[in-house]
C-alpha cells in the first residue's frame, strides 16, 4: 500500500507519482505479445520524458521514439543506444536533422517529400547515407478524440501512399538515403482494433509493392496509440493487438516496431493534490485544490476524464467540481463528480496521470512545476525536484537589472 500522506509530507504537493513496477509490467506484456517475431518497442518519449522514466524503460530493453532533438538527447542521456532511437515529427529543423544524423540514430521518419529533400541535402553535405522511413497516412479514422487522431488525410501527419512510393523510389536512387523502414501512427487512446488492422494491411501491401521495386523494408513500425483505462473503456489486449498486426504481415521478413507512450505510462502514474478550500456558488459546489491545469492540462485541453479519489472519505457524496487556482474557467480536473465533503489539507488522487501529464505542464500563473517521484519495490525516490521560483525568473532577472542602471 502506498502511504500517500507520508509522500505528501515528504515531497510536498502537487506531486506526480509513477509506479515503476507497473511500467515494467506493461512493457513486458507488449514485448511478449510480439514474441513470434523480431520486435523493438520504442517508448514514445513525449508521453513522459523524465530521464529516470526513460532510463527505466531503456534498462528493460526499450528503444525510444522521439519527436524533437531534445527528446533524442534525453534518450541518449538515459542510455538508449543510437540504433534503438527513431526521430519522427512533421516539422524537423535543419539543425535537428543534422544532429540526428551525427548521432547515427536508427532512422529518421520522413513526413513529407520536402523533408526528404532536406535530409538528402544535409546527408550529402555530411558525406553520409541517412537511414530513413516514411510515415504513411493510411486515411483511416481511428475513432478517437479529434485532437489525438492523426491517420486521416485531413490531419497534418504523414503522406499518402502514392507520395510515399515516390519518396521510396527517390530514396532508393539517392546515394545519400537508405530507405529501411515504414511507419504509420493513426492516433492515440485507440480502443478499436479494426482501424489498426486496416491501416496495417494498407501499409503491409505497400511494403509488398516496394519489394517488387527491389526496395527492401526492414522495419515495420506500427506507431503507438494503444488506449488505457481512464473511465472504464473496453481496451485492446496487447495479445490481440499483436495478432491483428502479425496477421497482415505474412510473407514479409520485417522487424516489428511499435511506439507506445500512454500504454506504458498512463495508468502507472497518479497526480496527488491537496484540498485548499470548498465553496458553493449558487447551487454549484467547488473543491479548490493546489494542483491546476498548468500541472495536468488533459481535462482542460481534451475534456479528458480522470478518476479522482478522496483519501479517507467521510460523509455523503454530492456533486462537486474539482478546480485549481489558475485564473481560467477552463482550469478544472473534473466537473460535477460525486465527492464526499472535503476539508483543508485532504488529499485527492487524480488517477491515470502518468502520460501527457507532467510533459504538458507549464509555468502559467508563475506556478513552479510539480515534483516527480518513482515508486519501485515498495520504495519511493525523487526523480525530479519541485521547481523553484528562482529558476522561473533566472532567464529574465538580468534584463531588469540592466534597465534599472
Ligand atoms: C504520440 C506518438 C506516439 C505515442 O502515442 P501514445 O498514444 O502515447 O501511445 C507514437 N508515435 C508517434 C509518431 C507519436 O506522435
Amino acid at each position: 500500500m502506498v502511504d500517500y500522506h507520508a509522500l505528501a509530507q515528504k515531497y510536498g504537493t502537487p506531486l506526480y507519482l509513477y509506479d515503476f513496477d507497473a511500467i515494467a509490467s506493461q512493457y513486458t506484456k507488449l514485448k511478449e505479445a510480439f514474441s513470434a517475431r523480431k520486435s523493438l518497442v520504442c517508448y514514445a518519449v513525449k508521453a513522459n520524458s523524465n530521464l529516470s522514466v526513460i532510463k527505466h524503460l531503456v534498462d528493460l530493453g526499450a528503444g525510444c521514439d522521439c519527436v524533437s532533438i531534445g527528446e533524442v538527447r534525453r534518450a541518449q542521456l538515459a542510455g538508449a543506444p543510437g540504433y534503438k532511437i527513431i526521430f519522427s515529427g512533421v516539422g524537423k529543423r535543419d539543425d535537428e536533422i543534422r544532429e540526428a544524423l551525427e548521432r547515427d540514430i536508427l532512422m529518421i521518419n520522413l513526413e513529407s517529400e520536402a523533408e526528404m529533400e532536406r535530409v538528402e541535402m544535409i546527408a550529402q553535405e555530411m558525406g553520409i547515407c541517412a537511414r530513413i522511413s516514411v510515415r504513411v497516412n493510411p486515411n483511416i479514422d481511428p475513432q478517437t478524440h479529434p485532437y489525438i487522431s492523426t491517420g486521416l488525410h485531413a490531419n497534418k501527419f504523414g503522406v499518402d501512399e502514392d507520395t510515399a512510393k515516390r519518396i521510396y523510389i527517390k530514396a532508393k536512387n539517392s546515394p545519400h538515403l537508405d530507405p529501411v523502414g515504414i511507419h504509420f501512427h493513426i492516433g492515440s487512446q485507440l480502443t478499436q482494433l479494426d482501424p489498426i488492422k486496416e491501416a496495417s494491411e494498407i501499409v503491409a501491401n505497400l511494403v509488398r509493392q516496394l519489394q517488387a521495386l527491389d526496395i527492401q523494408i526492414r522495419f515495420f513500425d506500427v506507431g503507438g496509440g494503444l488506449g488505457i483505462d481512464y473511465e472504464g473503456e473496453k481496451l485492446i489486449e496487447p495479445y490481440d493487438y499483436a495478432q491483428a498486426i502479425l496477421g497482415t504481415l505474412s510473407g514479409l521478413d520485417v522487424t516489428i516496431m511499435c511506439e507506445p507512450g500512454r500504454f506504458l505510462l498512463g495508468n502507472s502514474g497518479e497526480f496527488l493534490t491537496r484540498v485548499l478550500y470548498e465553496k458553493v456558488n449558487g447551487d454549484k459546489r467547488f473543491v479548490i485544490v493546489d494542483g491546476a491545469m498548468n500541472d495536468l492540462i488533459r481535462p482542460s485541453l481534451y475534456n479528458a476524464v480522470h478518476r479522482i479519489t478522496l483519501l479517507e472519505p467521510q460523509g455523503e457524496a454530492t456533486p462537486a467540481s474539482v478546480v485549481g487556482p489558475v485564473c481560467e474557467s477552463g482550469d478544472f480536473f473534473a466537473k460535477d463528480i460525486p465527492l464526499p465533503p472535503t476539508k483543508h489539507d485532504d488529499l485527492l488522487i487524480v488517477e491515470s496521470a502518468g502520460a501527457y501529464g507532467f510533459t504538458m505542464s507549464s509555468n502559467y500563473n508563475t506556478r513552479p512545476r510539480a515534483a516527480e517521484v518513482a515508486l519501485q519495490n515498495g520504495e519511493d525516490r525523487l526523480i525530479r525536484k519541485r521547481e523553484r521560483f528562482d529558476e522561473l525568473i533566472a532567464d529574465e532577472i538580468d534584463f531588469i537589472n540592466l534597465t534599472n542602471q
